[in-house]
């Protein structure tokens, strides 16, 4: 896709840090963080919106699911309970969908958003 920033990163024609890359799916810090860890994760296949998912996509939509609790575990967010059953840790995870629901970028990404409160951003 012509212009789209997010399959630029993703075919290398921008250079970024990943944080994971696996043959569908890259992720990278995003680059005006609301919260002390924020990573977006995002498909190599541009899909513009969740809305545009079909049944075609639930295996792709549930690797992104789950590769966000081991990815928050690697960047310092992850969430856990102590022997006392005592919660800590912990992160949003927010796909923002059309003009209402704030994207800004029309490729697919889920934000991974955590790290110890206050945050900066309002998400
Ligand atoms: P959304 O509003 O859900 O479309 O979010 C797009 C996100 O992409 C925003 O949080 C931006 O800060 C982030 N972003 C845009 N360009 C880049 C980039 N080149 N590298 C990392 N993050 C980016
Ligand atoms: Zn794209």
């Amino acid at each position: 896709m012509e212009n789209c920033i997010f399959c630029k990163i993703a075919a290398k024609q921008i250079p970024t840090k990943a944080i994971y890359e696996d043959d569908d799916l890259i992720a990278f810090h995003d680059i005006n963080p609301a919260a002390p860890v924020h990573f977006l994760i995002v498909p190599k296949q541009h899909i513009p919106t969740l809305a545009d998912c079909t049944e075609a996509h639930a295996a792709l939509l549930g690797k992104m699911a789950l590769l966000a609790p081991r990815l928050a575990q690697e960047q310092g967010c992850g969430y856990q309970q102590d022997g006392q059953g005592e919660a800590s840790g912990g992160y949003k995870t927010i796909f923002n969908v059309g003009p209402d629901g704030g994207q800004e970028v029309y490729h697919l990404h889920m934000h991974v958003i955590g790290g110890p409160r206050p945050w900066r951003g309002q998400r």
